[in-house]
């Protein structure tokens, strides 16, 4: 099975994934994870991703597909895989495919989370990460149980770089220009699924994934 996980930055996407993850147990990629590990690496491909990183611009379409193919080629990804982050262009929708077809899978879902924006800026600036199992918190919505640690394995948490009020605006600029265009690609495919995660109704990232499990027991 190969779930899509759309969605501006802050809607979710990540734990949202780790609870499918859990509840699927099938692999989850996160492309964002991918490319914070090479950019804390001290080499020239390092520092070239850390640039676009820290600027809150996408990684180049070429070097992206080919490190998310290097990631789709390993073994625990046989049994099916949750993408977090990719595709976010046309360029790479279209790859994606392309890979897939080679061994005969497809997209089965892409599950697109929207939230109001001043619940994503909110979210972004008191989120953290656990610098060892990348875990994410909340400050305010989702605390670990003793402050600046993580409760599945003890790491330190910490503030990404680029979750800033401005690098954040600039995230969903780039995110509605390069990666909305994707809601119509994948819906014209009839595979699109919509879920509004937002404090309004209660439905956070928990719900969205019942809501997900709920329609690939019903669907697929
Ligand atoms: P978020 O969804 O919160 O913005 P991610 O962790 O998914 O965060 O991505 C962080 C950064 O990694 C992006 O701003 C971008 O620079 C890079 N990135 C992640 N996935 C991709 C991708 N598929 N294509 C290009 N760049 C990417
Ligand atoms: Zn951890």
């Amino acid at each position: 099975m190969v779930i899509i996980m759309l969605g501006a930055p802050g809607t979710g996407k990540g734990t949202v994934s780790a609870i499918l993850k859990e509840k699927l147990e099938i692999a989850h990629v996160s492309s964002g994870d991918i490319f914070r590990k090479y950019s804390s690496e001290d080499s020239e491909l390092g520092r070239e991703i850390n640039s676009y990183l820290q600027q809150g611009k996408l990684v180049p379409d070429e070097l992206t597909i080919k490190m998310i193919k290097e990631r789709l080629n390993e073994k625990d990804v046989e049994k099916g895989v949750i993408l977090d982050g990719f595709p976010r262009t046309e360029a790479q929708a279209v790859a994606l495919d392309k890979m897939l077809s080679e061994t005969g899978k497809k997209v089965d879902l892409v599950v697109d989370l929207d939230s109001p924006k001043q619940e994503i800026l909110d979210r972004i600036v008191t989120r953290r990460i656990c610098q060892d199992c990348k875990a994410v918190y909340n400050t305010k919505l989702n605390k670990p149980k003793v402050e600046g640690i993580c409760d599945k394995c003890g790491g330190k948490l910490y503030q990404r770089d680029d979750d800033t009020i401005e690098k954040v605006e600039t995230r969903i600029e780039v995110y509605k220009k390069e990666t909305k265009p994707l809601e119509e690609y994948y819906n014209k495919k009839g595979n699109l699924f919509e879920i509004e995660v937002t404090e309004k109704t209660g439905t956070m990232a928990k719900e969205a994934a019942e809501k997900v499990i709920s329609k690939i027991n019903s669907e697929l």
